[in-house]
């Protein structure tokens, strides 16, 4: 664009608003057509239009009198008009400087005559004109300069409008497709809008959800803690994740999940709510699976143990029975027997003891943690060739002490266990890590080879190496099972030479 031709100060700011306006290259309208039809027989001149200057055109949005849709802005004259906030008029555009070399004036249409009425929106964007044109020279009167202005003004606000409507539109589109539960309910305990969604999800229509009382549909057992949640909504809070059951048309219920907030003008609720039926019911068939799963380790391993006690003792009778009579080989598999019964045994127990784990007390107490674990090390000091350090920084945490004495003898009677040195040294250091207490229990055993970090938490994993009856590979994993079910972790660090270090994190409450 030429550099000598007018650009308003907050030409960007402009073009965005006339862009938001979602009206360049559009339908003609009727009304905007009338008033523009209107203008030009007021004023009496043959062209009217309504042009809105883009970036490097003007384009009309209503016309009468010519067919061309648009026209350069650089030879337009109401890129002069939207520099001022009221009419501009060019009686005759030979006489104006601006204008008498203009190719408008030159060729078609000859326009001598030129009123534009700026378009000006409530903030204050000129987005184009309301121009009156004639090839005659001519001056409007009075009357018709109030026409024009007031006209302009009917047809920014119709632009203004049918942004509105366009928004509403979009927001009413939302509104009907939605899956999730829209509505509008009062503190008195009516709905006032409802979404279609609610209709699909619960079959009532909404007229009828419309004259019930919407505590009529909770679930009974749901009611009271719903009359909380709306007690606090009626002070003024926003409530996420409440969960309640509504009563379907076909009498079963719905799970829905809540947000809501109040209007702080109203003080009406506006609320969306997921249906969660589906994920309530995975979530109680996952529980009562558990449970039946544990109660069932914990019947099958407690039943085994009958025959197991029997197979071994009867073994022991035969062996002492025909003691004297047994040649060495007979004599090693009654051994044998005799050792993998014991072995089946301490695998038993351990199942016994990881199914168990669930039902134990789950309590937590405040308890001083270095005391607890100088407890533990009670039970070593007789002990020439072990040494456990304990950082005094162990602070008074708030956990089950029961788990935290299994989570952390587990941890000290493996280190003793697996070690292969001719001095055990373990070390439990203390630090706060962020929203954990973690603790590190290092030791100088054999290390753990990288591929079996994660493994040796699995139930019965165990090396293979380790042929000896106290391993039934349950340890860790009931370790693991604790921690986790408290909101904390454990993992190992080695590498794979050096010791191993277990990083407990306890969740601080
Ligand atoms: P187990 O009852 O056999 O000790 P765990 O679940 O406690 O079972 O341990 C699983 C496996 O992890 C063990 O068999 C052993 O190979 C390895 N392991 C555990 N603790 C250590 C350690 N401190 N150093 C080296 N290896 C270990």
């Amino acid at each position: 664009m030429a550099s000598n031709l007018p650009i308003p100060d907050n030409e960007k700011e402009r073009l965005t608003a006339l862009i938001s306006y979602d009206i360049l290259d559009s339908e003609s309208e009727t009304r905007i057509n009338d008033l523009t039809e209107l203008a030009s027989e007021i004023c009496g001149v043959p062209i009217g239009l309504v042009s809105l200057i883009d970036e490097d055109r003007q384009w009309f949005k209503a016309k009468v009198g010519i067919e061309v849709n648009e026209t350069p802005r650089s030879i337009s004259f109401c890129q002069f008009a939207i520099m001022q906030k009221d009419l501009m008029e060019v009686q005759n555009a030979l006489n104006d400087d601006r204008f008498k070399d203009n190719v408008l004036v030159s060729e078609d249409p000859s326009i001598r005559f030129y009123a534009g009425q700026p378009l000006i929106d409530d903030n204050g964007f000129a987005l184009g004109t309301l121009c009156m044109i004639d090839n005659q020279p001519k001056a409007l009167t009075d009357f018709q300069k109030k026409s024009l202005r007031i006209l302009a003004k009917e047809i920014v606000i119709e632009i203004q409008d049918r942004k509105k409507r366009k928004e509403r539109d979009v927001y009413k589109k939302f509104f009907e497709n939605s899956l999730d539960l829209l509505c509008v309910a009062n503190t008195d305990g009516f709905f006032k809008k409802l979404n279609p969604a609610f209709e699909r999800t619960l079959g009532w229509t909404e007229e009828e959800m419309l004259v019930k009382p919407f505590f009529d549909l909770i679930h009974p057992d749901d009611q009271a803690k719903t009359s909380k949640e709306i007690e606090k909504l009626s002070q003024g809070y926003k409530t996420v994740g409440f969960e309640n059951r509504f009563l379907k048309k076909n009498g079963g219920f719905v799970w829905l999940d809540w947000t809501s907030m109040p209007d702080s003008e109203t003080g009406e609720l506006y609320a969306v709510a997921h249906d969660v039926t589906h994920l309530k019911n995975l979530v109680s068939q996952l529980e009562s699976n558990n449970k039946t799963l544990d109660q069932f380790a914990y019947t099958v391993s407690h039943d085994l143990k009958a025959p197991l006690r029997a197979i071994s003792g009867f073994t022991e009778f035969l062996k002492e029975d025909l003691e004297g009579k047994l040649n060495e080989t007979t004599l090693k598999y009654f051994n044998l027997i005799i050792d993998r019964s014991e072995k089946m045994d301490s695998l038993i127990n351990g199942v016994l003891k990881y199914s168990k784990e669930s039902k134990s007390d789950l309590s937590n107490s405040v308890f001083d943690s270095k005391e607890l674990l100088e407890e533990l090390n009670q039970n070593y000091l007789h002990l020439t060739d072990f040494k456990l350090e304990i950082d005094p920084k162990c602070p008074e945490i708030i956990f089950n002490k029961v788990q935290f004495h299994q989570i952390f003898s587990n941890l000290i009677d493996n280190a003793k266990k697996y070690n292969d040195e001719e001095f055990c040294s373990i070390t439990i250091t203390y630090c706060s890590n962020g929203p954990f207490h973690q603790y590190n229990v290092k030791d100088n055993g054999p290390g753990i080879k990288a591929a079996l970090k994660e493994r040796i938490f699995e139930i019965f994993y165990r090396e293979s190496t380790e042929e000896t009856k106290e391993s039934s590979g349950i340890g860790l994993s009931i370790v693991k099972k604790i921690l986790e079910s408290n909101n904390g972790s454990i993992h190992a660090e080695s590498d794979g030479e050096n010791g191993s270090e277990f990083i407990v994190k306890i969740p601080k409450i």
